[in-house]
């Protein structure tokens, strides 16, 4: 036998099959099934007898002697077969409605069985149906603990259940080639890890627990490892390869606005993390950063003064948001901030009419335009620039890695790139996926900030929250009221945003209380002007639904009020308070859900209620629901372990990429370690990010 035989030469397999595993599983060679571990265990070593079970039982193993097998036809090819089962201390009875023929082959009376199973009781008596049955030939098993594998529908039906697997799989291992190693020695010796081999043995009929522990680890480590490598290494050889402009100076536009414009000081972090991207813009390589900060941190001042930079020493800057509002934003800003330095910004979006894109185009074609702000509209493949040097992307979750690819295009010296994001990256997670990007962390609001107290209140306390928000405008602070959006949904969720405008306007009358509402279905004029209006306070109430999620600044509002909290997500409802709190004035979220929550919304609005740290809110969201969900991850090598956990494994996840580190800082091409070599070369994950991030 060869490892990459196909499988269907296994014994117990065959061509029907072969293709079924093929189909259902993508498994076609032999190395494929070694791969495909168990993701459980049965210890048959630990027996429980039938006068000791109890309904908390989720599996259990049970051997004795089966008697009394009765038949009731179910239908004109169906029946309903029971047995009992007698271990001595009490009676079980095994129930089948399938596959029934094979059991009556395989159950012999006087003869000892092992019976495995979910046991339940029915009509006071102990019951277990479809248990896993297993002759116990000399008493006793081959090995203690009987892997139990991951099978679909489809597989039952042709035959490969758990049980059939495992009898695959024991055939496999008993004849199982030489593996090869593919780590290197040394790294095996230092971390003490098992043989390649001896570990894929073990990860399917382990000898012991303390082995399977072993096996475990070692197998995780090289899922990681190779994760690390594959990014470390385009990262390696990205900055090796791609030459990047040098901004050598830091000029008068930086200086003077620094020295004029800013009313007040920058934060320590703010500092750190300019002089970060200044260092990074100087060395004559291609910047690819990603600067975390939580929501008003401050990021947009941040990479406006690097857009100074790249001013100051001649090239045109642009920066890319993801939605009109946080655009226009953006745009009326920096005209605000820039005042009188004699920079040219200009605002690029989907809704600038015709004449006038082609003019700004022309512009900026001519490099008369120095700042261009936009959305997507920005990355049209008729936008020229003159000579683009740096690219900032706010919110980066909300664009594709294509997006990004094409704004690369756009200048033959590749810009430099800035990505901002206030979600935060777990750490484990920012360690993986973000192996190639250089980080930088605002890690400090500026001051003079209290956190967002937050609070969890159900609809029977609303005349309550709507007092209390009375109170706050009454005081002359402006509120948010937050509707859920599902876009499948879009049209009963817009009918809750009116009724929730209805209710409001009842309780708020005009002309003494004014309320604007923004949502999906308004054209970007109609939503910059409610948007302008509440900005401006003409307005004490925002009625809206998530489009005002990302980056909206008035920091005259004190309550972020969000409806059916628990149909949002954590990052989202942190996004959502992150839009109050921007004033001196203590702020509040309130989180309005129903009565009963499911256990995950629970805690997620616990989470919530208990922190307003991004990173810790982060994790906690990474916990709730895995690494599956989170945006811009889809792509990335995380979601394909298969043993590793990018939440659970983090001291290996550190311990992996750091090995991966040193070892590319003295051998970068790997020319020294051969096998490493091998993997790149073979290595499906290549450039996963495209060349931008
Ligand atoms: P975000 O990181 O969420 O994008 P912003 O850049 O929108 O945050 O900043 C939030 C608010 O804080 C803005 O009103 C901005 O003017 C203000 N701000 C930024 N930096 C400082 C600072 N160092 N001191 C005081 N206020 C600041
Ligand atoms: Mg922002």
């Amino acid at each position: 036998m060869n490892l990459y035989d196909d499988i269907a030469y296994l014994k117990g397999v065959g061509p029907a099959k072969a293709k079924v595993l093929a189909s259902e599983l993508e498994i076609r060679t032999v190395a494929d099934l070694l791969d495909y571990v168990p993701f459980r265990y049965v210890d048959r070593s630990q027996l429980s007898t039938v006068a000791t079970l109890t309904e908390e039982d989720n599996f259990v193993v049970l051997k004795g002697r089966m008697s009394n097998m009765q038949s009731v036809a179910t239908g004109k090819f169906r029946e309903r077969l029971t047995v009992d089962f007698f271990d001595g201390t009490g009676i079980l009875q095994l129930v089948w409605f399938a596959g029934t023929k094979w059991v009556r082959e395989k159950i012999k009376p006087n003869m000892d069985f092992f019976v495995m199973g979910h046991p339940t009781v029915f009509n006071g008596q102990w019951q277990m149906s479809h248990p896993e049955i297993e002759r116990a030939e000399n008493g006793d098993f081959s090995t203690p603990f009987m892997p139990v594998y991951g099978t679909t529908e489809k597989m039952k039906k042709s035959g490969l259940g758990t049980r059939a697997l495992a009898r695959i799989t024991e055939g496999m291992v008993a004849s199982l080639p030489d593996v090869p190693e593919n780590l290197p020695d040394d790294i095996l010796a230092h971390f003490h890890l098992m043989p390649r081999r001896k570990a894929l043995i073990a990860i399917h009929y382990p000898e012991s627990l303390q082995q399977l522990d072993q096996a475990r680890m070692r197998l995780k480590f090289e899922e990681l490892f190779f994760l690390q490598l594959d990014y470390q290494y385009a990262r390696v050889q990205r900055s090796s390869r791609s030459q990047g402009r040098i901004f050598a100076h830091v000029g008068d536009h930086f200086h003077r606005f620094y020295g004029e414009k800013i009313p007040f000081p920058l934060t320590g972090a703010q500092k750190r993390v300019i002089r970060e991207v200044r260092e990074d813009m100087r060395t004559g390589r291609q910047m690819n950063r990603l600067i975390q900060g939580d929501v008003g941190s401050g990021k947009t001042l941040v990479a406006l003064m690097c857009m100074l930079i790249a001013l100051d020493n001649g090239s045109q800057a642009c920066l890319m948001a993801p939605t009109e509002i946080l655009a226009t934003q953006h745009f009326i800003t920096f005209q605000r901030m820039l005042d009188g330095l004699g920079i040219n910004v200009e605002l690029l979006t989907g809704s600038v009419r015709a004449a006038a894109k082609k003019k700004i185009k022309q512009r900026l074609a001519e490099g008369d335009i120095h700042f261009l702000i936009g959305t997507h509209a920005l990355i049209e493949d008729d936008v020229a620039f003159h000579d683009l040097g740096l690219v900032v992307i706010d919110e980066q979750h909300r664009f594709g890695v294509e997006q990004r690819g094409k704004l690369w295009a756009k200048s033959t010296v590749p810009p430099h790139v800035l990505v901002m994001t206030a979600t935060p990256i777990p750490r484990t997670l920012a360690m993986t996926v973000y192996g190639d990007l250089d980080c930088s962390v605002i890690d400090e609001l500026p001051p003079g900030r209290h956190p967002v107290r937050t609070y969890h209140r159900l609809e029977r306390n609303r005349p309550l929250v709507f007092s209390f928000l009375k109170k706050q405008i009454d005081a002359g602070r402006q509120v948010y009221i937050v509707y859920p959006l599902i876009e499948e949904s879009e049209k009963s969720d817009l009918k809750n945003l009116q009724d929730g405008l209805e209710m409001v306007q009842n309780y708020f009358p005009r002309p003494q209380y004014q309320t604007s509402m923004v949502h999906g279905r308004l054209t970007a004029d109609e939503k910059a002007f409610e948007m302008d209006r509440f900005k401006r306070g003409l307005t004490h109430i925002m009625v809206a639904t998530t489009v005002i999620e990302v980056g909206v600044d008035v920091p005259n509002a004190s309550v972020m009020v969000i409806e059916n909290a628990e149909r949002f997500g954590l990052s989202q409802l942190h996004q959502l308070r992150g839009r109050v709190g921007r004033g001196a004035d203590q702020a509040y979220c309130i989180l309005m859900t129903k009565d009963h929550l499911s256990s995950t919304s629970r805690e997620r609005i616990q989470t919530m209620c208990a922190t307003t740290d991004g990173f810790q809110i982060a994790e906690a969201d990474l916990r709730l629901r895995g690494p599956g969900d989170i945006q811009g991850l889809q792509q990335s090598g995380v979601l394909n372990l298969r043993l590793a956990s990018i939440v659970d494994d983090e001291p290996l996840v550190k311990a992996t990429r750091d090995t991966v580190h040193d070892l590319l800082a003295s051998d970068p091409s790997l020319s020294s370690h051969p096998l490493l070599q091998h993997h790149i070369d073979n290595s499906k994950n290549k450039m996963l990010w495209g060349k931008i991030s």
